[in-house]
């Protein structure tokens, strides 16, 4: 089985005072959107898989982080290689390198 390449990547619109979804057209002919949250959820850096594998702690109020405050948007996307591309997000993380495979899994 040979892995879809994506074929073309854009950033769209969705609704007004929303962040751009990422649009990814592979080469199999599957389309799909990213939101931005969903991508930054998934980031595989070390630094991200160890924040969500520690075990949840339940505060008692919720405090949203200055980042969270305002929509996450995409910010930069660059090919790593062959097989892997690294995205910048508007809270300045970038340290996520998505391979296809994992992009293709997201979507
Ligand atoms: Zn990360």
């Amino acid at each position: 089985m040979t892995q879809p390449v994506p074929t073309s990547i854009t950033r769209r619109e969705t609704e007004p005072g929303r962040p751009p979804v990422i649009e990814i057209v592979w080469s199999d002919g599957h389309t799909a959107a990213y939101p931005p949250r969903l991508l930054r959820d998934a980031c595989p850096c070390a630094t991200c898989r160890e924040r969500r594998a520690e075990p949840a702690a339940k505060p008692l109020l919720t405090v949203l982080a200055p980042e969270e405050t305002v929509p996450l948007a995409v910010t930069g996307m660059k090919p790593v290689g062959q097989y892997a591309y690294a995205i910048e997000f508007s809270d300045g993380h970038s340290s996520g390198i998505y391979t296809l495979e994992y992009l293709r899994e997201l979507g």
